[in-house]
């Protein structure tokens, strides 16, 4: 399972999905950039979620605030104080960890937690043990500095959360849009935090992208709100082909809550990293009326909601369900990933690699590919690209053997393969062929938009 991890990485740099961050100098660690495929994968993940989460719905709505909010937000967030990870640092080789996660790493391996605390543990980079110094508690902020002073005047936050952002808003997106409770806010975009031990290819990372929603309840009314938030975001996860054998909900013991929360739950993955088996794609958070409460009385505007029907005055409770896309985009891969096998020219059975992505998340849909490179076929080829490309990502692909140009594109997900054979300049047809099913259809060169309208949904 920790090999699927490398299989993943290695196809990702060599399709170009990710690649190492900076590589022509050493690289970057634990930074990542995202390739032609990457980027198509990413902005796919994220426009289902905006989908599913802001167009489909009459109660979201969106919003893109600044990744560098004003100061304030982060010191009445509770941020610059408690946004805190405990740092212990191995004394015999100087490697640095979360404390929290070599014990998290110790009670999933043994089944308990370490009766003496870090001494009990062994570090997992030299393989000594009680070598952990005292935890010193370490901000996660990742800070800049605007303006042509380094000094304290201008040090500014670089945002941990999107969440922030909306709840600054708040009462303008409101007022606004003329959104009542309940109804939600929701926003995509990078986020920064100055991870300890970032790793695990693109799952721990100082920069990532979240998909964040913020929906504000009437008290009272939360605690079933956050049912159906656990249950909306497991199903989009399942509906686009996460298989839920691979997930299950992670239920935050009560004393390790954040400080904002009554309740959290994960929704996590199986990504089968070395020391654990599932770990998490996504939080929902009963995030309570902690945040707007706590910028009424710093700001000094009053954030909280006029309920006319019953003629009350009350700060919304907010479920948060938020993911990150790079997390998802892994998840999505590793769960994509097959070898079986497929007739290669000579109809004996080969070893394939195949991505089965759902089609609305593949980076390409449809590869044009003419039988041979030859002067007939390849504009022909080329007009059909470029008629299916107003609609969809295609590739054109003319260079070696059929079957090689099949496995290329199963490799990266390709639902659709479109062959331009000769028989094409007779019957102005063309061979279509399923990624799934390697089933081929001949389909008329008029009809090759309709076919694909038909099984590439939006
Ligand atoms: P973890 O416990 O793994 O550090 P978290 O509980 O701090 O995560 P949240 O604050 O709940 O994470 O953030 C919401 C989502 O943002 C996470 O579920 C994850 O998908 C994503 N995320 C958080 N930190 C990172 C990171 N450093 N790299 C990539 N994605 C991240």
């Amino acid at each position: 399972a920790a090999d699927k991890i490398d299989t993943i990485v290695s196809l990702s740099k060599r399709r170009g999905f990710v690649y190492p961050c900076s590589e022509i100098y050493g690289g970057q660690r634990a930074a990542w950039d995202y390739g032609p495929l990457g980027v198509e994968l990413k902005e796919n993940i994220k426009r289902q979620w905006w989908r599913t989460m802001v167009t489909s719905r009459d109660d979201i709505v969106g919003l893109d605030s600044s990744v560098i909010l004003a100061r304030e937000v982060w010191e009445a967030s509770g941020h610059v104080e408690a946004f805190v990870d405990p740092l212990t640092e191995c004394t015999s080789c100087h490697k640095r960890y979360r404390a929290d996660h070599l014990e998290e790493a110790y009670e999933a391996k043994r089944g308990r937690l370490p009766e003496n605390g870090l001494a009990d543990i062994t570090c997992p980079n030299c393989g000594n043990k009680g070598t952990f110094t005292e935890p010193k508690m370490f901000n996660g902020l990742l800070q800049t500095f605007l303006g042509p002073t380094q000094d304290e005047s201008g040090r500014a936050f670089l945002r941990p959360e999107t969440a922030q952002g909306i709840f600054v808003n708040y009462k303008a997106v409101e007022q606004t849009s003329r959104k009542k409770p309940p109804f939600g806010i929701a926003q995509t975009g990078k986020s920064f935090r100055n991870e300890i031990t970032p790793g695990n290819f693109i799952f721990r990372t100082r920069e990532f992208e979240q998909m964040e929603m913020e929906f504000f309840v009437k008290p009272g009314e939360d605690e079933q709100w956050q049912e159906y938030w656990m249950q909306q975001r497991w199903d989009w996860y399942v509906g686009l082909g996460l298989n839920p054998d691979n997930m299950r909900f992670f239920e935050h013991p009560k004393e390790k809550l954040s400080h904002y929360s009554k309740r959290t739950v994960d929704i996590e993955y199986r990504f089968n990293f070395g020391g654990s088996e599932f770990s998490e794609l996504e939080g929902i958070a009963n995030r309570t009326d902690y945040d707007l409460r706590t910028h009424s009385e710093k700001s000094g505007t009053d954030l909280s909601y006029f309920d006319q029907d019953a003629n009350e005055r009350w700060f919304p409770y907010v479920i948060e369900p938020a993911a990150g896309l790079n997390r998802a985009m892994l998840a999505f891969l590793l769960d994509a990933y097959f070898e079986d096998e497929a007739p290669n020219a000579k109809g004996k059975l080969e070893k394939r690699t195949v991505l089965r992505l759902d089609p609305r998340l593949a980076p390409v849909k449809a590869a044009i590919l003419p039988l041979s490179r030859n002067a007939d076929l390849s504009p022909k080829a080329r007009s059909l690209a470029a008629d299916l490309r107003q609609y969809w990502n295609c590739d054109f692909d003319d260079a070696g053997a059929i079957g090689r140009r099949y496995r290329r594109q199963d490799e990266i997900g390709t639902p659709f393969c479109i062959t331009v054979d000769f028989d094409t300049l007779e019957d102005d047809a063309v061979t279509v062929r399923s990624r799934d099913t390697m089933q081929q259809e001949r389909v008329s060169l008029d009809q090759v938009v309709g076919y694909l309208a038909a099984r590439l949904p939006g």
